[in-house]
Parts: C-alpha cells; structure tokens; sequence
C-alpha cells in the first residue's frame, strides 16, 4: 500500500517535470527544436528517470525495512539488557541478604536472652527486606489464652502508634493457618475483608509479609513486615523471612526455655512471688542505688499470726490456700508503691519499698495490717480471717547495711508478735 502511494508520487513527479520541460520549451526556445524529437527526448529522459526512481525507491524502502528491523532488535536487547540488570539487582540483593545469614546466626548463638533473640530477628529483617522502611512488629503467642501479645516494634515514623497488641486481622489469619502471609496489595486482595479492615481503625498499611516461628510443631510467635507502599515485597521478601523465621524459632524455643528455667528459679512455687535469693540479690542493688542517689529505702517483714493452730484446724491444703491468698492481697494492697514482694520462709513475707521513707512506710505496713485483718478466707463454707504482725526497718534511718536492715525487719516484727501480734512495730 505504502509502496503504490510512494509509485504515485514518483509519477506524479516525472509527469510535472515533463510539462515544466515543455513549458521551458516554449518559453525559452520558441519552438526552435522539433516538437517530435524534443517530446522523444523527453520521453526517454522519463523512462531514465523512472527506472532509475524505482531502482532508488525499491532500494530506499528496502534499508528503511533492514533499519526498522534493527531497530527491533535494539529493542529487544534493551529489554533483555534491563532484564540482565534487575536480575542481577536481585542476585546482588540476595548474595548480601544470604551473607548477612551468617552474622544473624553468629547474633542469635550469642545470647539465649528472649529480648535480645526478638531483637535481633526483628531488626536483621528490618534492614534487610524492608531496607530500613515501614514497620516490624514481633508478636509472642500466649499459649494459655491462645492469642498474640506484641512484643517488639521498630517503625520509622516515630509519631506511629501500633493499636492492635493482640494482632490485626491479618496476623489472626497467620495465627489460625499457621502459615506464611503475603498481600502484595491490599486494594487487590479479596481474602481480607475491607470493611472490617477498616473498622479496625488500621494504619495505613498496603502490603505485607508475615512468618510464624513454628518449633516442634508449636506456634511461638509471628514476624511481620509492613509497607505503606503497594507491591514493596515479593516472593523472594517472603522466602527470606520465612527462611530467618525457621532459624529463628529454634533459638526463640531455647530463649523462651531458659527464661521459664530462670522464672522459675526466683519465683516461690505456691505465692508466685520472688525467692529470698533473688530478693536480697536485688535489695543489694537497690540499697547500692539508694546511698548513690541519697534516697529512702524501707523493709517490711510479715509473718502471719498463729498459723500452725489455722493449719492444725483446717487443714495444711487450706493453709497453703491462704498463702496463695495473702501473696494475692500483697500485690493488690501494695500496687501503687511499685513493691518488690518475696515469700521469706513458710508463713513470712518480705517487702521492699524503694523510694519510701520509715514514717510513710510504718503508714502503709497499718494499713495493709487491717485490710488483711479484714479480708474474709473462705474455707469450707466458714469465713474465717487471719491477723499478720508486721516489722518495718528503714534506709538509711535504722543502718546504712542492706543485710543489718534485713535483721532489724525481722527484730521489729518479733517485737510486735511479743506485745500480743496483730500490730506494727519498728525499731
Ligand atoms: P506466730 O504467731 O508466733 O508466728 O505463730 P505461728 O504458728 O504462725 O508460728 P510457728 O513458727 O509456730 O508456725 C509456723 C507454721 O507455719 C508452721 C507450719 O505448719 C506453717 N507453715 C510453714 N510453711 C507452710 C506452708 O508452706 N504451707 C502451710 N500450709 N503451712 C506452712
Ligand atoms: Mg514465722
Ligand atoms: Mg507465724
């Protein structure tokens, strides 16, 4: 079609020029030169031309065809050329993120402290799949309630509040199925419901990567990485997590272990609160910081009234109840002044109250005095009460020695069992 249009046109040319000869003609040399020969001169002059025209055209039409085709293959070079080069983006991408693998190991191997394992895992993904964007968040599942509890966040917007400790909808999702969660963009993922998204009142979040840290077939915790921006992870993003998530659980499993291990140690098995060990190991550290900083540190030792006659009478399981419940009033009564609380020795509970001088401490030790005298103990349909005396000594007031502070505790709470128990007394 191209070619006829371009014939046209090449005879269109020739015919003009004809007629402009012929005009020159007559014009310039009125009609000197035979009108036979001069239109035979004319006429072979066409039939040159025209053959050298289409030689040239057919030649023409044929180097734009040779261009045009490599001009194609430019083309596809450049793409494949740019195909080369993100490949070997993502190559280099990976070579860095696999080397990095080492050094998070190394890390993990390091500590068997649970924060430190939350940390490490959380910001060597950070770093490396999210480049320092968005957020991370580290969730721990609490076993006994089933659900997730948020443990550690990095974000890079400060001024950023995560809402959902318990996890959105898309980490119950992970929770549930027990398995890896990728949304490359949430406007075109129809497995999350939208309108629950948003009631959720969700940050703005486009697209994610979330790995559960499964060990021994137990879920403990899920790693998530998330994006404002649309299409941010891909395949790989998620393989690689998934890949520290796997290394992770097992280190997670051992720091959670030696934590338990470690609770267990300062915690008393019936009161759940501390041991005697740990508490003189920290009323040590607390009395070093109280002389540093020239504050007030008081001790309150309890030892509950007439208990072995409370056991004798109902029984030591309803002992060991009462116990447990007066471990419970502890805590409750004494909740705002930040206490440290330990089970001392069998029916003795120790205090310590930094911060608090011996005049508001003696306040305090009354008052706990007569809440627990008038707590009611249920036991076998009977209420029954239970009195507590109770011995209060003070830093620096009564010594400036954390372990002669401990004996006088003990001193003033005899003292107060020998005027008739039931009461407060100090030295
Ligand atoms: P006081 O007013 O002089 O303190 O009299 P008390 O009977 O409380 O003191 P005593 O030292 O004579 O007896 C302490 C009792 O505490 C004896 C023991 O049966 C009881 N006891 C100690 N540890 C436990 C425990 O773990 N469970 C139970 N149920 N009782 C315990
Ligand atoms: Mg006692
Ligand atoms: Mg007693």
């Amino acid at each position: 079609m191209q070619q006829n249009t371009s014939s046209k046109k090449i005879w269109l040319c020739l015919l003009s020029f004809a007629v402009i000869l012929l005009i020159i003609n007559f014009v310039f040399f009125h009609q000197k030169i035979d009108l036979i020969v001069f239109l035979a001169f004319i006429l072979s002059n066409i039939i040159i031309f025209a053959f050298l025209l289409k030689f040239y055209s057919n030649k023409i039409l044929l180097t734009q065809s040779a261009g045009e085709h490599h001009q194609e293959e430019i083309n596809i070079i450049d793409v494949e050329n740019k195909r080369n080069q993100e490949y070997n983006l993502a190559l280099k991408l990976k070579i860095t993120r696999y080397d990095n693998l080492k050094k998070l190991i190394e890390d993990l191997n390091h500590s068997l402290k649970l924060d430190i394992v939350i940390r490490v895992l959380s910001s060597n993904v950070y770093t490396l799949i999210s480049n320092s964007t968005g957020v991370a968040l580290f969730y721990l599942v609490d076993n006994q309630y089933q659900k997730l509890n948020l443990v550690y966040s990095i974000k890079d917007d400060s001024d950023l509040v995560v809402l959902s400790k318990e996890g959105d909808i898309f980490d119950q999702w992970v929770l549930r199925h027990s398995s890896q969660l990728i949304i490359e963009n949430l406007k075109n993922d129809f497995r999350f419901d939208s309108d629950s998204i948003n009631m959720q009142n969700m940050r703005s979040v486009s697209s994610l990567i979330s790995s559960p840290l499964i060990s021994n077939y137990s879920l403990l915790g899920l790693l998530r990485l998330e994006s404002k921006k649309g299409g941010f992870f891909n395949q790989d993003d998620l393989r690689f997590l998934s890949l520290v998530t796997d290394l992770g659980a097992v280190a997670l499993e051992n720091s959670l272990l030696f934590q338990k291990t470690q609770d267990l140690a300062i915690h008393d098995d019936l009161t759940a609160l501390y041991t005697r060990g740990y508490f003189i190991d920290r009323l040590r550290a607390e009395a070093r910081r109280a002389h540093r900083l020239d504050q007030h540190l008081s001790l309150m030792m309890i030892d509950i009234d007439f208990f072995k006659q409370y056991n004798d009478k109902f029984g030591h399981i309803m002992g060991d109840l009462v116990l447990k419940k007066v471990g419970i009033l502890l805590k409750d009564a004494l909740s705002e002044f930040n206490p440290l609380l330990c089970r001392f020795g069998g029916e003795e509970f120790l205090v310590m109250l930094s911060g608090i001088d011996k005049k508001k401490s003696l306040i305090i030790a009354e008052e706990l005095r007569q809440r627990i005298q008038n707590e009611k103990i249920m036991l076998r349909r009977q209420d029954t009460h239970i009195t507590v005396s109770i011995g209060v000594a003070s830093l620096p007031l009564d010594t400036k020695d954390e372990d002669e502070l401990v004996q006088k505790a003990d001193k003033a709470m005899y003292t107060a069992k020998g005027k008739g128990r039931n009461q407060v007394c100090s030295i």
